[in-house]
């Protein structure tokens, strides 16, 4: 086996492949460009080498500085991860040529299923079955507009290069064909440097079904069934599982066979995908081949048992495949989540910012039934490259972390994935996580009535009209405001200070009116001492509010005498609440702390939450006078009004109208009046 291997990725797949290698004892080099020099990948390697600066472009993408490292550290072979140089048959050709190992199939392999369109002439070939379109090499409008309208519309455009959902277009009426194709092509050159294109049937209501393959390289191939990856938007993968509902052992085999078969017709070696499109009847056409680790690949794992890196890294060695196919079977059922910083409501938008405050779901290992799947123990499993603290930056994919849970059926699986996302709280960014519980709890994927256009048809139940915050949850937010002026000044931020028996009395102070927030807008919210706790009022009606217990974020109170749990957590002036499995953001305004936060930075004003900036209301080189409004942001749906901390004259705008700052920017600078 390898002595040391080099990793040619980032974040969670880097780690995932040293923490097979670590198992192994296989020494690991991590490579990291100048944006991650501090992140989890580096950390958990042997050996770090710095590639370049943060652009992927100029440092994951460049081929000569990776090779180098690997000669410079004594690496023997290079994983290449997902992504990147992952499907890159000029970097595994350099590889051999340095006398490196890719861990990966044959730079031939990777050349035939490089083009779809190639590897769909190679595919019927091959006898597997193909959705009707043509993927010749004639490219101009007024043919392939011919070969649209004897196919039938809907058509589907892509590019013969594309990937990750892009390059792709629908066209529904010949009318339309040669302005689709146009654009189609655009997308490709810009995106892939290849504007090749085919045409193919649109299936409705298809299902996207993938076969995950192995070869080794003494001749023998065997698939490691299916996994069910419909759940989509934009054409990307948001669900994936295994095994594929309603599946029958038949097809199954069928499937199996097909992908066997397209990864011979290659001279294929190592992990591959086929990925088919199937009709909801059960019949299926090849799509594409990846040449490559799939991101999903854990769920595969959790249900053979296996761990398929280690199979990456021996067949590299030139080892036989662990298992034959007879060997292999299923054993229950897994689901893999894929947690991203992005914000649905908005098209699914990337958000990029910093992870201030991160706790993820216990990862779950248990011994599985006697005679099960040996290994692989996990009922939920994290896979994430990054930590409380870290950033996610433009450059790369905001993926934060894959949530992969096991059940011995899909209604436990199902079970356990609920359970897992409501215990995850990420605060500094959006994130997919209330999404993506409301996709569990759609009737649609629970009752596995999938289709890749599950998301589209359940817009409705997918994206709720906001729902005002429930008097627990304002409760939650008002003990934590509250009980955290109570704390003696100076504490640590773990200190206890509701355990102090000393009173309760919030000196001297009748009822207040608490200036929460939420997605609806202003909550009319009063506190005044009572007793051992509060008297609340929200909405109007009374609730009494007792202290229990505080630790850290996390609070237990009382409310009308009934316990209630939950995670309060400030960031700036909004307070998330974790409560019954649930997120909610609430922004308050205080308009004391305020003042003081000025003081502190004079000159610097700052975003008091993430937000939008709405409208500037001064121009660079003003002078204005203190508490003049200087401008405006959106956050949390309301407008917040940044206003001048001093007397002084405007320096610095530092952003524009439309722009999305993060909590804590700098917004402008003001310099001091000189006397
Ligand atoms: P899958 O079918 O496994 O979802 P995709 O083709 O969508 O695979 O891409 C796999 C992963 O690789 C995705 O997370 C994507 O963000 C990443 N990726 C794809 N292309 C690139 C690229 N050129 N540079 C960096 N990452 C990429
Ligand atoms: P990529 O390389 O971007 O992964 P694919 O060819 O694998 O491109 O297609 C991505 C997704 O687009 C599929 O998972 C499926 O949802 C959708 N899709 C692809 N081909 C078709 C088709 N012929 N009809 C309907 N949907 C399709
Ligand atoms: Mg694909």
């Amino acid at each position: 086996m390898f002595q040391k291997i080099l990793i040619a990725n980032r974040g969670e797949i880097a780690c995932r492949v040293a923490s097979t290698a670590r198992r192994m004892g296989i020494q690991t080099v991590a490579v990291y460009s100048e944006a991650d020099a501090g992140s989890r990948h580096v950390e958990m390697c042997d050996e770090a080498v710095l590639i370049g600066p943060a652009a992927a472009r100029e440092s994951y993408l460049k081929g000569d500085a990776i090779i180098a490292a690997a000669r410079a550290t004594g690496a023997q072979a290079i994983h290449p991860g997902y992504g990147f140089l992952s499907e890159n048959e000029e970097f595994a050709q350099a590889c051999a040529e340095a006398g490196l190992v890719f861990i990966g199939p044959p730079a031939s392999a990777m050349r035939a299923m490089g083009s779809k369109s190639a590897a769909k002439t190679l595919m019927e070939k091959a006898d597997v079955p193909l959705v009707p379109g043509y993927h010749g090499d004639r490219q101009d409008s007024a043919f392939l507009r011919q070969q649209a309208d004897r196919i039938g519309y809907p058509v589907l455009l892509k590019a013969s290069a594309g990937g990750g959902g892009k390059g792709m277009r629908i066209v529904e009426r010949g009318e339309d064909f040669a302005d689709a194709l146009a654009s189609c092509k655009r997308e490709a050159i810009s995106s892939f440097g290849d504007d090749k294109v085919l045409v193919e049937k649109y299936l409705t209501r298809p299902r996207h079904i993938e076969i995950q393959v192995f070869a080794d390289t003494l001749g023998e191939c065997v698939y490691l069934f299916e996994r069910d990856c419909s759940v989509q938007r934009r054409h990307q993968k948001v669900l994936e599982e295994a095994p594929a509902p309603g599946m029958t052992a038949e097809r199954r085999r069928a499937m199996g066979v097909a992908a066997v078969n397209a990864a011979k017709a290659v001279g294929y070696v190592g992990a591959g995908t086929v990925e088919f499109i199937a009709n909801q009847d059960g019949s299926f056409y090849f799509m594409e081949m990846n040449t490559r680790l799939q991101v999903e690949h854990p769920v595969t794992e959790m249900i053979t048992g296996t761990d398929l890196v280690e199979w990456q890294l021996r067949v590299a060695n030139g080892e036989a495949l662990p298992l034959t196919q007879e060997q292999l079977r299923i054993d229950g059922h897994s689901i893999e989540a894929r947690i991203y910083a992005e914000n649905p409501e908005k098209g699914f938008l990337p958000s990029i910012g910093r992870l201030r405050h991160l706790r993820a779901p216990d990862a779950v290992c248990f011994a599985r039934n006697a005679g099960g799947a040996p290994g692989s123990p996990a009922a939920v499993r994290i896979d994430a490259g990054v930590r409380e603290g870290d950033e996610i930056s433009p450059f790369y994919d905001p993926m934060i972390a894959k949530l992969i849970v096991w059940g011995p059926d899909r209604q436990q699986a199902l079970a356990r994935m609920r359970q897992a996302l409501a215990a995850y709280q990420v605060v500094g960014l959006s994130t997919n996580v209330a999404f993506l519980q409301r996709l569990m709890d759609s009737e649609a994927f629970s009752s596995a009535d999938l289709d890749t256009g599950l998301i589209e048809q359940n817009r409705e139940t997918l994206f709720p009209a906001p729902r005002p915050a429930t008097a627990a949850t304002l409760a939650l937010a008002a003990a934590a405001l509250l009980g955290a002026e109570r704390a003696p000044a100076g504490a640590p931020a773990n200190s206890k200070p509701w355990l102090l028996q000393n009173g309760w009395r919030m000196n001297g102070q009748l009822a207040r009116a608490l200036a929460f927030g939420d997605e609806t807008g202003p909550r009319d919210v009063t506190a005044s001492y009572a007793g051992d706790g509060w008297s609340l009022a929200v909405d109007g009606a009374r609730h009494t509010l007792e202290p229990v217990r505080a630790d850290g974020s996390e609070l237990a109170v009382k409310l009308d005498g009934q316990l209630l749990r939950g995670s309060v957590v400030r960031e700036g002036d909004v307070f998330h609440v974790y409560a019954a499995g649930r997120h909610t953001a609430l922004a308050h305004t205080d308009p004391l702390a305020h003042a003081g936060e000025a003081e502190a930075e004079a000159g610097a004003l700052t975003a008091p939450m993430p937000g939008k900036i709405v409208a500037i209301l001064v121009a660079a080189g003003a002078t204005v006078a203190k508490g003049a409004p200087l401008l405006v942001m959106e956050a949390m749906k309301m407008e917040h009004t940044i206003s001048a901390t001093h007397d002084g004259v405007v320096e610095k705008l530092l952003y524009e109208v439309g722009d999305q700052v993060t909590d804590g920017a700098q917004l402008l600078t003001l310099s001091a009046l000189e006397d």
